[in-house]
């Protein structure tokens, strides 16, 4: 394989000239770097394109027992990339990235964070690269997240919402007030949606700000603020700070405290638009995860607009998907309860996959959501306080269709597996 001759090449390069000096270096603000190349950054640069080529999302760096291992997170799967790396050339590597991101190299028993932005293959675009270093019992390991990835940064038309869905996001968006939820597990794609919708108000009649932790993609024209714990600027300090800031809309990356809930539904109770994503498994359940913060359910009935829940599962390969019936009894079966249907097709990946999914069967991810419109009889309900069952009744009547249903049309379409869906969900 060429890729791994390459590296093995650049780590014996690097070996023999790194040694003592970690080499000038100009760094830049924000983040941005320029160095003087050596055969240590010939080597950061080439697995840094590599992933970026192979459509990553994170590098791994991680120190095993028996030697170092890089891992590439592609299309949200581990997936082994390269093994075999001397420890005392990993050790300038990881000095070598801390110096990138203003770290302190000297400090190897706690965890840092930090950013540097790169042109990718020498290309126009940089990339902004978030770092993580954190010690294991092996030493420690580097998790590099590629930010703006061609894949990560998308517009409201992108998001795989169904025409419907779309409609309403839009309408709920743009609308002169109140407040719209993205709710999911980590790496769910929330943030994904929450830059889109961004992106979409972003113009010059409008102050955007937004409060982040931590800013992950850059937007010129909106005001993000990255708070910091270690100086005492968190969340409720940030948000706080920008009550006098005259903002029409607020983006909250991601409520934590029942603090931060309060002041995000005062907010929007007073005629601004507030975008906040949350940490909870669907759109119903996020409604009751506020109330247990201790929202009144009139407040929140009357200030929250929408609450979208999402997911992201493999998106299969359109050129060699292959297709499938679902066999009585099996788990899909199962999965699809009442809407099962013997005759129904459905696709599965190909084991060996084609040259246009570079062998792996799948193309990206693809979001499967649901979106709540909290309003009229469904707001009436929140404020009297029904359960979260009655809840869910109530939104089903009034024409919500639920992730598992969303993904049953995108797995009957042929874009994901069934059997992915019914793992996440
Ligand atoms: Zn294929």
């Amino acid at each position: 394989m060429k890729t791994m001759e390459q590296y093995a090449r650049l780590v014996d390069r690097a070996r023999e000239k790194a040694s003592g000096t970690l080499g000038s270096m100009v760094r830049e603000p924000p983040g941005a770097f320029q160095e003087e190349k050596t055969p240590l950054t010939e080597l950061l640069e080439f697995i840094l394109n590599t992933a970026y080529q192979s459509k990553a999302s994170d590098v791994h760096f991680e120190p095993l027992e028996q030697g170092i291992r890089i891992r590439l997170r592609i299309n949200g799967v581990m997936k082994l990339f390269f093994q075999g790396m001397p420890w005392e050339l990993y050790d300038k590597l990881v000095s070598r990235v801390k110096i990138i991101c203003g770290l302190d190299i000297a400090e190897k028993r706690l965890p840092q964070d930090g950013r540097f932005s790169f042109a990718a293959c020498g290309e126009g675009a940089s990339l902004d690269v978030r770092t993580s270093v954190v010690p294991t019992i092996h030493g420690e390991k580097i998790v590099l997240r590629l930010l703006n990835a061609p894949d990560s940064f998308k517009g409201l038309e992108q998001l795989d919402l169904s025409a419907g869905n779309l409609r309403l996001l839009r309408e709920k968006c743009t609308g002169s007030s109140g407040m719209l939820l993205l709710a999911g597990p980590v790496n769910s794609g929330k943030t994904t949606t929450l830059y889109a919708v961004l992106t979409m108000l972003n113009q010059e009649g409008i102050n955007i700000i937004s409060v982040e932790d931590p800013v992950e993609y850059r937007i010129e024209g909106i005001n993000q603020i990255q708070v910091n714990g270690k100086i005492n600027f968190g969340f409720a300090e940030a948000l706080h700070a920008v009550l006098r800031q005259d903002f029409d809309c607020l983006a909250v990356g991601e409520i934590r405290s029942a603090e931060a809930a309060e002041m995000l539904i005062s907010s929007a109770l007073t005629g601004r638009r507030v975008f906040a994503t949350i940490h909870t498994p669907g759109a119903v359940k996020t409604i009751y995860r506020l109330l247990d913060m201790g929202i009144k359910p009139y407040l929140l009935a009357a200030a929250v607009s929408a609450v979208m829940g999402q997911r992201l599962v493999r998106r299969l390969c359109p050129v060699c998907r292959e297709p499938y019936r679902a066999a009585p009894g099996s788990r899909e079966a199962e999965f699809l309860g009442e809407d099962y249907d013997r005759q129904q097709e459905f696709f599965r990946h190909r084991a060996k996959g084609c040259p246009h999914c570079e062998h792996t069967g799948f193309a990206g991810r693809l979001a499967v959501q649901e979106l709540l419109n909290l309003d009229g009889r469904l707001a009436e309900a929140v404020a009297a306080g029904v359960t979260a069952g009655e809840l869910a009744k109530l939104a089903e009547e009034a024409g919500m269709v639920s992730m598992r249903q969303d993904g049953i049309k995108k797995a009957a379409a042929g874009q994901l597996e069934l059997s992915e869906l019914l793992e996440i969900l």
